[in-house]
């Protein structure tokens, strides 16, 4: 059986040449599975019925099996199978008048930041770049009957299991195929790529059209070495300074943004003085960056604690004061344990609804 997603359009040309099949009959599947979501050929109603019954006894429209879905009233967490047998964590949380789909990139991560559930296992492997598309075929079969806008997924963040970067060919050719009008179609600016700041990786993104011209978000957590070192130890060989340095100076498209992610964590990183130190940073540069305040998630299998209300508002205020755009995420797959840090490829954690 020959997987099919996965495949850019010029690939499935060649696979149909392969196959003696005329090239737009690549063209039709192409869009029956990346514009129609479509996984059963016996539906794809303008391909001829003997295609249609060589295509289910010859292709698969699917690598992850779907496992399990925990709802919640603004997000829902699905929880697949890889063909070797990993579990694989995605959430889709509702914003105001859109989806945004979290996607993961790894199984596991060994980027190793302390606040991580993730990273407790390590790293297994990168996930293929049909094991990373399939997570939004399955989505998209599940949310395509419901009304407008909730039958499409808005924006990708690359934010779930593991470090994007770390995966980048894969993840490069999954970002090709859903920018690519003739299929999925999402616009470069829905995208967003999450990373924990890997000095020659992110130099690697700045130099590559194609991917810096997606968004990017930053896993700050930190207004200094000191503290980014106790909470992600790959500060020691990405300095703080640097990776700063590096961030004022990122070749950014017209008219972004790059997003600061700050986990708030009581008592290491959430002070007042912590805030100031973050806004003395920021201010400098403030047309070029946001910060997105999360309010760390506490999980049974980490020993930190979320601040209390009062003084995540607190952090909020000095960086406004400093006329600092940062706003708070408050964390919607909370309830399905879904949220920042918390999706992990070993299901030792209980699903809660
Ligand atoms: S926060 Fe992200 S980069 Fe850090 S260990 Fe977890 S998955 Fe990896």
């Amino acid at each position: 059986m020959e997987l099919l997603i996965g495949k850019s359009l010029q690939e499935l040309r060649n696979w149909a040449t392969e196959n003696n099949l005329e090239r737009y009959r690549a063209d039709q599947i192409y869009q029956w599975v990346y514009k129609k979501w479509e996984d059963n050929p016996w539906n794809m109603t303008n391909i001829p019925k003997d295609l249609r019954k060589w295509l289910s006894e010859n292709a698969k429209f699917h690598t992850l099996e779907r496992v399990e879905k925990v709802e919640a009233p603004d997000s829902a967490k699905y929880l697949f199978k890889t063909e070797d047998g990993h579990l694989v964590e995605t959430v889709l949380i509702r914003e105001k008048d859109h989806w945004t789909l979290c996607v993961s990139t790894q199984i596991g991560c060994n980027v190793g930041c302390k606040f991580c559930a993730t990273a407790k296992d390590g790293l297994i492997r990168n996930l293929t770049t049909a094991e990373i598309l399939d997570q939004l075929l399955w989505v998209q079969k599940d949310i395509k009957e419901l009304p407008k806008p909730w039958n499409k997924v808005r924006n990708i963040v690359f934010m779930g299991m593991g470090e994007p970067l770390a995966n980048y060919t894969n993840l490069k050719k999954a970002v090709e195929i859903l920018i690519d009008q003739r299929g999925i179609d999402i616009s470069k600016r829905r995208l967003t790529i999450s990373s924990s700041g890997i000095l020659y990786q992110l130099r690697k993104m700045a130099q590559d059209p194609l991917l810096r011209s997606v968004n990017l978000a930053i896993s700050l957590n930190a207004p200094n070495r000191e503290i980014r070192e106790e909470i992600m130890p790959i500060t020691q060989s990405n300095p703080f300074d640097e990776l700063w340095k590096f961030l004022v100076n990122y070749p950014l498209p017209e008219g972004r943004k790059i997003t600061l992610e700050y986990v708030l964590i009581k008592d290491i990183n959430d002070s007042e003085k912590c805030a100031h130190q973050l806004a003395r940073l920021v201010k400098p540069h403030r047309k070029r960056f946001k910060v997105n305040l999360i309010p760390f998630n506490p999980s049974p299998i980490l020993p930190y604690e979320r601040p209390e209300e009062e003084r995540i508002f607190k952090f909020q205020k000095i960086l406004l004061n400093h006329s600092i755009i940062a706003t708070i995420r408050w964390s919607k797959g909370q309830k399905v344990l879904g949220a920042c840090g918390q999706l992990r490829a070993k299901r030792k954690i209980p699903l809660i609804g």
